[in-house]
């Protein structure tokens, strides 16, 4: 069974330092004042995972990376493989994020490649789809959209509990997002792909995420479907995302 509580991902990008530890202070006080409804995990870049994961000490704060290699390790100047990532004290990571998708080529087979590396190491993963503006204006959304579903995860997530998160291409770091109705219809598509892909009984939480804020949080979270957010620019200022985070 679909798990009900929502999940509020903090994508942190390329941004971020050692004085970012505070945002996760701010964040710690806040969830010791009165606990969150909502499950929540920050995404900092790698170099930064040790020094955010101790410095969350036993709050309630996930930790994750913004990507992995498929392979466990080996000759690969530069990339950090899941086994990496969890020894430094990840247990999350984002996939096929539409920036690695666009900006790097990223290929649904190379996603389901690393979903798979995720599942070996132990880190849950939380593969991104969507589709760019140019589909959307051709009436391709929705088929884009569950054939990145159904080539990005692998067999091997059957039985499992994984996420996956709706991101419109257009609508990441643009101020613009689709309506409610049509957020509702693309995680409706998205589920049923998922069960298309792996059966009825497959869990997957499925996330919105693009351009949410504290404005518009309330309504997107309150859509039918959407079991959380995966936010970028606006995990960056914990009053921001903690103003997201009290909106479930
Ligand atoms: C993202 O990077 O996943 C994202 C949704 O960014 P933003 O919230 O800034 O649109």
């Amino acid at each position: 069974m679909k798990q009900s509580v929502k999940l509020i991902a903090g994508n942190w990008k390329m941004n971020g330092s050692a004085a970012s530890l505070a945002e996760i202070e701010a964040m710690k006080a806040d969830a010791a004042m009165s606990p969150w409804q909502a499950e929540v995990v920050v995404f900092p870049p790698a170099p930064l995972i040790d020094r955010v994961s101790r410095a969350v000490g036993t709050a309630p704060i996930g930790v994750g990376a913004q990507d992995c290699r498929a392979e466990a390790s080996g000759a690969f100047t530069g990339c950090v493989s899941a086994e990496i990532l969890h020894d430094a004290g990840a247990r999350w990571v984002i996939l096929g994020h539409s920036e690695r998708r666009h900006g790097l080529r990223e290929t649904d087979a190379v996603v389901a490649a690393k979903v798979e590396g995720a599942l070996r190491a132990g880190l849950h993963p939380i593969v991104c789809v969507g589709e760019t503006l140019e589909q959307r204006d051709a009436g391709q959304a929705e088929a884009v959209v569950a054939a990145q579903v159904t080539a990005s995860l692998p067999e091997a997530l059957s039985g499992r509990d994984f996420t996956l998160a709706y991101e419109p291409v257009w609508a990441i770091g643009s101020g613009r997002t689709p309506t409610t109705e049509e957020i509702a219809r693309m995680h409706a598509v998205i589920a049923d792909a998922v069960a298309a892909r792996l059966g009825e009984a497959a869990v997957a939480r499925i996330l919105y995420g693009g351009s949410v804020n504290p404005t518009n949080a309330p309504d997107i979270l309150a859509t039918p479907g959407v079991d959380g957010a995966l936010v970028g620019g606006a995990s960056l200022k914990a009053e921001d995302f903690l103003a997201i985070i009290r909106a479930v």
